[in-house]
Parts: C-alpha cells; sequence; structure tokens
C-alpha cells in the first residue's frame, strides 16, 4: 500500500489507524501535530478511527497558534510544556530563544533566576559577578555545589546553565558592575535582573539601566522577607523613586550580618525570572508601579502601589543625577581593618 506522507512516497506495511501511523512514523510530540488527509484537516478525534487507504496522501503538521516555526524537533519536545500555552505557543518560545537575559549578580538571586531563564530557553543569558563560590553561599546560592567552592561564581554558574539547556548562549563578567563598565555591557541586553546583594550596587543598577533605558527587576531580601519590583525606565515608578539614595553605612544590616533565610532568596529570584520572561513574551501584567513584599513566616504577599516621585534624582521632573555614577562602596557596619563579609 502506498501513501505520500509529507510529500515523499512511503510504502506502508497495511492498514494503519492515522494514530499507529503517527507511531510508525515515529512523530515526535504527536499531540501537537494537525494531520491532513487528501487535503482535508482531520479532526483528533478520528484519528484512531480513520485508516489509511492506498494513494492517501497525508500530511503533518504543526499546528501551534498559527505562523511557522523556526523551532527544530528537539526544541520542539523540550519548550513542549511552554507551545502547549496558548500565551506562549511556538512564537512565544522564539520570543524566549531569541531574548537576552542579564543576572547582575550569581548569588541567592541569581541562581535561581538563571536556572529558571535557562531551563525556559533564554537564548542569551548574561552572568556578572566577581566573586568566588564560598561554603556559605550553599545554603541558598543553588547554581552552585560543593565541588565549586574557590571557583569563580560566573564559571560555575554558566555550567549549571549549559548543562540544563545547551540552547543558552552564555557570556560571563567576572567582574563587578561600575559606573565605568556598564552601559557597555547592559547594551546588549533586553531585560536586566538585579540579583545584587549590597545598597551601592543596587542603585548602580537601577540607575545603569535607567541611562541604558534597559527594563529591570529589583528584589532584595533579607532573614525572611523580600521585596521586589519591575521598572521599565522613565516609564514607571522606578527604584530611586521610592528609595532615593542609599542609607548610610551600617543602618540597614546586610545578609552576612542579619541571615537570610535560604529558600526566601529562591521565591524571589524564580519570581524575577518571571517578570523577565513575561517580558521577553509581551504577556500578562509587569510587577510595575508596585512593589511587591514577601513575609515568609506570614506566608504573605503585599503588593503596594507605587506611583513616579517628580522629585526622583533620575526620572523625576529636575534629575539631579544625569549621569551614572559609582555609589559609595557597600554599606556594611565593618569597622576600618576588619574584613568586610559584604
Ligand atoms: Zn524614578
Amino acid at each position: 500500500m502506498k501513501l505520500t506522507i509529507n510529500g515523499k512516497e512511503f510504502e506502508a506495511p497495511g492498514a494503519l489507524s492515522v494514530t499507529a501511523l503517527l507511531a510508525h512514523q515515529q512523530v515526535k510530540m504527536p499531540d501537537m501535530v494537525t494531520v491532513e488527509l487528501n487535503g482535508e484537516i482531520l479532526e483528533r478525534q478520528a484519528f484512531e478511527s480513520t485508516v489509511v487507504k492506498d494513494g492517501d496522501r497525508v500530511e503533518f503538521l504543526y499546528f501551534m497558534g498559527g505562523g511557522s516555526m523556526n523551532l527544530t524537533e528537539s526544541q520542539i519536545e523540550r519548550y513542549s510544556r511552554h507551545i502547549l500555552l496558548p500565551e506562549v505557543g511556538g512564537k512565544g518560545q522564539e520570543k524566549l530563544l531569541a531574548g537576552k537575559v542579564l543576572l547582575v549578580g550569581a548569588g541567592g538571586l541569581g541562581c535561581p533566576a538563571g536556572l529558571y531563564l535557562a531551563a525556559a530557553g533564554v537564548g542569551t543569558l548574561g552572568i556578572m559577578d566577581a566573586d568566588v563560590v564560598d561554603l556559605s553561599n550553599l545554603q541558598r546560592q543553588i547554581a552552585h555545589a560543593t565541588p565549586d567552592i574557590g571557583k569563580p561564581k560566573v564559571d560555575s554558574a554558566a555550567a549549571k546553565f549549559k548543562a540544563i539547556n545547551p540552547d543558552v548562549t552564555l557570556r560571563t563578567y567576572r567582574e563587578r558592575l561600575t559606573a565605568a563598565n556598564a552601559l557597555g555591557i547592559l547594551r546588549d541586553y533586553d531585560f536586566v535582573i538585579d540579583g545584587t546583594d549590597n545598597f551601592a550596587s543596587k542603585f548602580l543598577v537601577a540607575d545603569a539601566c535607567h541611562f541604558a533605558g534597559k527594563p529591570y527587576s529589583h528584589a532584595g531580601i533579607l532573614k525572611f522577607d523580600g521585596q521586589m519590583m519591575t521598572v521599565l525606565p522613565g516609564q514607571t515608578a522606578c527604584y530611586r523613586c521610592v528609595f532615593t539614595a542609599p542609607p548610610p553605612a551600617g543602618a540597614v544590616p546586610s545578609c552576612s550580618q542579619a541571615g537570610v533565610l535560604g529558600v526566601l532568596a529562591g521565591v524571589m529570584g524564580t519570581l524575577q525570572a518571571t517578570e523577565a520572561i513575561k517580558f521577553l513574551l509581551e504577556q500578562g501584567d509587569l510587577l510595575t508601579n508596585h512593589l511587591l513584599t514577601y513575609q515568609a513566616l506570614q506566608a504573605s504577599f503585599r503588593k503596594i502601589p507605587l506611583k513616579r516621585n517628580p522629585k526622583c534624582p533620575v526620572c523625576g521632573e529636575a534629575p539631579t543625577l544625569t549621569e551614572l555614577v559609582d555609589e559609595e562602596p557597600p554599606t556594611c557596619a565593618c569597622k576600618p581593618g576588619e574584613r568586610c563579609p559584604v
């Protein structure tokens, strides 16, 4: 019995239902295939009961929310749970694969964010971190493992992200973000995740994203509480609209002084990754003009409305910060000569 499948002649072994034919042809993801039989689309419910006949023309069509996809079979399988979502589909997955996200910090926030972004198929991930993995990091920085102690965090994180998904292009920057390097690096990215752990860096990330016009997700964690917000520079309330300047040195303890629940970093970093994915997909409502706070001990979230601040030093009516400058070094309560844990 001769069939024409996807334009090619095929000698079928005998009478086959469409379901059996899909299996026989080793069609991957048969649930996502639409079948056209002799020029007519075949209802999925009819796959089992329809038996192909000699001379039939069969086309297997990947039918995913319209339009063709440039995904390989293995990508279709890898991202199938995304592609099944109408809000993502093949087109959305292509947007993710074309997306470029910079993780500033490969620590408690950057690790979970990066793992999920890599798994999601965000095509380019930049990882910026000057530090090496320390034993005290492993309680929450889940991209690093015990054998990585002493290795640069960027290398350790890049290896894990690549292992999850070889589709992802990784760029590593083993340096701190500074006023000098920020704009040159940010230029190449669509979205920035602030995974830094000190106020000077958080203000620098916020200011650099403002001047580079790059959307970013801010998050901060301390003890059992986290907070986050997403900023579209020039359009929505920014970090400096809310927190106009860093607190005085020592006024707020750091995680290395006050402690932090490890899993809290995972919750907040994962929420940041969600924002990046929504931004790349152009789906849903971003966490803009709101500060989301999470109190782990109470299992409570609060979403506090924010407005742009006319007195904001970067995006207000009369900005006082008109170019990128380094904030003072990380604020901590160390005395001169002490080893600073921040
Ligand atoms: Zn502002």
